[in-house]
């Protein structure tokens, strides 16, 4: 069956399942039983095989239950010590980064014993950030840059033995300042003068900050002009409690390759007073801003973005480059926070991949399209599959302003996508996985055994939850050929890796 049968197939189903429909029609049962090559013989060993396999997938559902049962308790206890707010190693702030929901954080005991530069650092009189006290979420602010990454190594690598001998760390060569994605809360003092920073551990007080190690200095030093502009506007910092005052949030997020900046100014109502002056005044001492966005969220909510949006200066949005592939950054888009690291993390699942060119490839929880789209000109073809709407939008023009037509886009939920494929008998070579941080599931591991591509490219953010389903993968028939952790977050407990597995 071509691609573009396959294609039509898929969205026929696709429509059916948003009816509501049975998933399985008979065009899928007729092109299983046309199949080629399927003997009685390997038909019945696949059968055993898939029979056996179920067995370690019902072991596995329980080992997971287990899990998930430590690690909320695991997640109590962080909770305890865990700050809110923008940084990265937040917790919170990587959930939203990541694109979900605080409850599919999960922390690994050994993270405790491992990081023991953080106790190091809590015990020392100064620390060289001068908010860790009351911030605290670079765990390892003050743990020489080498050290960080030689305890990372040492957790991957006592996860992961196992599976592999996990290959040294990607760092990077000026680990502060990466942070491309700027969040600041805006409120008063008592006085009513205007203050900015995050929230305090468990609480919404503001602890004013002015620069941060890890954040842009262009995004602070812009965050520190709004703050600077307000009195003379007369505008208010939004009071939580008695719900007076206008703005709530600042969002900024920087283009690193192109240079582009956009400011989101969250404001509690569509009436922004002196709009044009105020939106001339910040260009004026910034010039370097190429759009300014007014974000309305007049709800009770922890949610930093509201749902309308206004352009006050500019197109909206944002574009930066990765891999010599252009993306579009909307104030909501999923786009990974620190721009020079995703360009190695992406380089490195692609060249462990080792592609041939006439690869189908298929891109499981595909966000905006990053992977798919940067993979394209290497395989024959891509496809990619993610859950949200709204990811897939912007999945499709990504593909269109880089003339990307090898590449098709489908809003699924990917275990379902791929069992679907595996039931009509289709092929690919290839599976880029990038779950989210709580890891995939038995489920969808199962139907991508079912699907049997030759090579599984597993992108993690939680080697707890990557070694959980390494165990699954391996006991479906593939092994683990290599693993490379890339340095995301420095000064963060945070760790990033690539892995490679192949069929046996
Ligand atoms: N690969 C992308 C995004 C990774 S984040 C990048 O590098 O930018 C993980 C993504 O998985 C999110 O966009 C989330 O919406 C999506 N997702 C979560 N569960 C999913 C599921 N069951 N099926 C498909 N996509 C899912």
């Amino acid at each position: 069956m071509s691609y573009h049968e396959n294609v039509r197939k898929f969205e026929k189903i696709n429509q059916k399942m948003n009816q509501g429909k049975k998933k399985k029609d008979s065009d899928d049962s007729a092109a299983k039983k046309n199949k080629p090559g399927k003997s009685i013989e390997q038909g019945k060993k696949i059968k055993e095989d898939k029979v056996a396999f179920a067995s370690e997938v019902k072991k596995s559902t329980r080992a997971m239950a287990d899990f998930e049962k430590k690690s909320t308790k695991f997640k109590a206890d962080a909770d305890k010590k865990k700050t809110s707010g923008k940084y990265p190693g937040n917790n919170k702030a990587f959930a939203e980064d990541k694109g979900k929901t605080k409850k599919n954080l999960c922390f690994a005991k050994k993270d405790e014993s491992i990081y023991k530069g953080h106790e190091e650092t809590s015990a020392a009189s100064k620390s060289r950030c001068p908010y860790f006290k009351k911030c605290g979420a670079c765990q390892m602010i003050d743990t020489p840059y080498d050290k960080q990454l030689r305890q990372k190594h040492a957790h991957v690598q006592e996860l992961l033995e196992p599976y592999t001998r996990v290959a040294s760390f990607i760092g990077m060569e000026e680990p502060e300042h990466y942070r491309c994605k700027v969040h600041a809360v805006f409120t008063h003092d008592k006085k009513g003068n205007p203050l900015s920073g995050i929230y305090r551990e468990g609480t919404h007080d503001v602890v004013p900050i002015d620069s941060c190690l890890l954040e842009d200095e262009k995004a602070d030093a812009i965050i520190a002009s709004i703050r600077g502009m307000l009195k003379s506007f007369k505008i208010k910092t939004y009071d939580e409690d008695n719900g007076f005052g206008l703005l709530r949030h600042v969002l900024i997020r920087i283009g690193k390759n192109t240079g582009e900046i956009m400011v989101v100014l969250v404001t509690v109502s569509p009436i922004f007073p002196s709009k044009n002056n105020f939106v001339k005044a910040l260009l004026k001492e910034h010039p370097e801003i190429t759009t300014i966005v007014m974000n309305i969220n007049d709800k009770q909510t922890s949610m930093i973005l509201g749902d309308k949006e206004k352009t006050m200066y500019g197109p909206g949005f944002i574009y930066d480059t990765c891999c010599g592939m252009k993306f579009k950054i909307s104030p909501k888009s999923f786009y990974q926070v620190n721009p020079i690291q995703q360009e190695v993390l992406y380089n490195t699942a692609i060249d462990m991949a080792q592609l041939s060119g006439n690869e189908i490839a298929l891109d499981c929880y595909s966000g905006v399209g990053t992977i798919g789209i940067i993979a394209s000109p290497h395989v024959k073809e891509v496809i990619s599959v993610e859950l949200n709407k709204d990811a897939v939008k912007d999945a499709k023009i990504n593909a269109k302003i880089n003339d990307v037509n090898n590449i098709t886009f489908y809003e699924n939920d990917a275990t379902r996508f791929m069992q679907q494929m595996a039931d009509s008998g289709d092929h690919v070579d290839l599976v880029f996985m990038d779950p989210p941080r709580a890891g995939s599931t038995p489920e969808f591991i199962t139907s991508m055994i079912n699907l049997a591509p030759a090579k599984v490219v597993y992108i993690s953010c939680s080697p707890d939850s990557l070694a959980r389903d390494l165990e699954l993968i391996t006991k479906g028939g593939y092994e683990v050929k290599k693993a490379i952790p890339v340095d995301m977050f420095p000064f963060t407990r945070s760790i990033e890796t690539v892995v490679l597995l192949s069929k046996r």
